[in-house]
């Protein structure tokens, strides 16, 4: 504290410090009050420890002495983001490697492959995600022979965008020496050329592994800076606080030297990818809070099913667009209680990825099966839950069970939805506030990097079920809107019960860490589209400045006292 002190008389102008008493003031603040209701501020005090001290509503008494005051100048202040599902690591990636996402067709795509490789010619493989082929109005997926029209003899894999198959080029498949005797692993397929056995170049789900076991594997160095570009991209749309769902024992090391060299700015609350990272990391309990709350090993991720785009999303009855199939599960339900048993017994806190019907439907059943043997406050978390058999949805409400789920999802993925289900099956398709009714605790998130992760375009979504286009006019399905208390409350206090920092993170109250934002729109009062677009000036966590915009960069942070 001695050296805190020194530093502040020696500069008081760049003060804005947890190591200093700081009284924000004269702001239009709202927060979410954990019980799916608001509250209103225009002021707050951070003590040194960059917790807040106090919350002043209209005419109360403010402190006379502060260590430095921000005058809010009738700003929007609302708590810090938290994204209760994403991916940090490959939101990285994504931006280190080539993105197809606004690709419309799959020529462009091809031409903007070609662009990547000549601009990296020292690149050992051609690397890169976000392609979409219904987007290029393809009704069936690419092979390996148009990706080597672009790619030449250089080993290439492109990630779909929803993360769940990939398209190798014919170099790619050889060097992982996939053939037409490859047997296909367990959850996954691999597409053949119509009449033979050759892989056509997609591999879904489980058997995306064949390649990416034998691509060269990126270095430290690079995850370190992977790291440090989604830190920026999530600080800059307001992210301050984050779940990393599937997190390797490689990502775990990236995040600590992060965190050691005081580059981690972003609070991250990670589920590790299987059990056995799982063991590696927490080894016997899940990790305390490290690094003043900015990093902890909450549990594990499974996966039960795959993705609706690439029919991976296991169904009770087969696809309206592809009757012979019902989707590929990871596991069946036996396996699945295992592995959840294996994490509950060690108090691992439990996160499966479940989207079709049937994959809840198993996930809900292996829920009420585990919860007579594991007691206590568990908080069993369904990632995604897209698709619900209604009759399925009351389970929600039982043994402290929380949706994760992902607004966004729902405008991207309705006509896709539509296509895959049919209409019968849509009245439980992204039924947010259905679920939220059971007494579920609802957790929104973007899937970052499948959706980019824009809370205020979550927000916007949430409350109208429209796309950016307006789209359509009165929402899709639109009685499972949720309020706009119910939605900040998601993305705040809801996402931070989900990953049990409820007494710390997610709200702007006495004992909370000071995690807020400047905004340019009242949540509260904005329309769909100014919500959309509704700017983040500034990202503040633990009562320091870790982005704004008019640096745009990530602002370092300070020795904070207690390491
Ligand atoms: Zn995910």
């Amino acid at each position: 504290m001695l050296l805190a002190s020194t530093a502040i008389a020696a500069s008081p102008a760049l003060a804005p410090a947890a190591l200093a008493d700081v009284l924000v003031d004269n702001v239009e603040g709202v927060t979410g009050d954990g019980k799916g209701g608001v509250e209103r501020f225009e002021g707050f005090l951070i003590d040194r420890d960059g917790r807040i001290a106090e919350v002043y509503r209209h005419g109360d008494k403010r402190p006379k002495k502060v260590d430095y005051q921000v005058d809010g100048k009738g700003r929007h202040v609302v708590p810090g983001m938290i994204d209760a599902h994403g991916h940090v690591m490959a939101t990285g990636f994504a931006k280190m490697t080539l993105d197809l996402t606004m690709a419309k067709s799959l020529d462009e795509a091809l031409a903007r492959i070609t662009a990547w490789a000549a601009a990296h010619p020292d690149a050992p493989w051609i690397l890169g995600s976000g392609w979409n082929q219904a987007q290029w109005g393809l009704d069936r997926m690419p092979t390996a022979a148009e990706l080597d029209r672009a790619t030449g003899g250089k080993p290439a894999w492109l990630v779909r965008v929803d993360g769940h198959a990939g398209w190798a080029n014919s170099a790619a498949i050889s060097a992982a020496g996939v053939t037409a005797a490859t047997a296909v692993p367990q959850g996954g397929e691999i597409l053949r050329l119509s009449g033979g056995k050759q892989p056509a170049g997609v591999f879904v789900d489980g058997a995306m592994a064949l390649i990416e076991s034998k691509m060269p594997r990126p270095r430290p160095e690079d995850r370190d800076t992977a790291l440090g570009e989604a830190q920026l991209a999530l600080l800059a749309q307001g992210v301050t606080a984050i779940a990393d769902m599937g997190t390797s024992i490689d990502d775990w090391q990236a995040m600590r030297r992060a965190a050691d060299a005081s580059r981690l700015r972003i609070r991250i609350v990670t589920y590790a990818d299987g059990v056995d990272n799982m063991a590696l990391i927490g080894g016997p309990r899940p990790t305390p809070w490290l690094y003043d709350d900015h990093l902890k090993m909450n549990g594990v991720k499974l996966y039960l099913d795959g993705a609706l785009g690439s029919r991976g999303a296991w169904l009770k009855a087969p696809y309206a667009d592809a009757p012979e199939s019902k989707g590929l599960p990871r596991m069946n339900e036996t396996q699945l209680g295992n592995l959840m048993s294996r994490a509950a017994m060690d108090n691992f806190q439990v996160a499966v990825h479940a989207i079709g019907d049937q994959a809840n439907a198993t996930v809900l059943a292996s829920i009420e099966d585990l919860s007579a043997t594991y007691k206590g406050d568990r908080r069993w978390r369904v990632e995604h839950a897209q698709i619900v058999d209604p009759a399925d949805i009351p389970r929600f409400g039982k043994f402290g069970t929380i949706a994760s789920m992902q607004p966004q999802h729902e405008a991207s993925d309705r006509t896709m939805a539509e296509a895959r289900l049919g209409p019968a099956r849509l009245a439980g398709a992204y039924a947010w506030k259905s679920i939220a009714a059971t007494g579920a605790t609802l957790a929104f998130g973007s899937d970052t990097p499948v959706e980019p992760s824009q809370p205020f375009v979550g927000l916007a979504v949430a409350i109208s079920r429209q796309g950016a286009d307006g789209q359509p006019f009165n929402g899709w399905q639109p009685q499972e809107a949720v309020s706009r208390e119910l939605a900040l409350n998601a993305y705040t206090t809801g996402a931070a019960y989900a990953m049990f920092a409820e007494d710390r993170l997610g709200r702007i109250a006495k004992g909370y860490r000071a995690d807020f934002l400047f905004v340019d729109a009242d949540p509260m009062l904005a329309t769909p589209e100014q919500l959309r677009a509704t700017k983040v000036m500034e990202t503040w966590i633990g009562g320091q400045m870790a982005w704004s915009a008019a640096k745009d960069r990530v602002i370092p942070a300070k020795d904070t006292p207690g390491r």
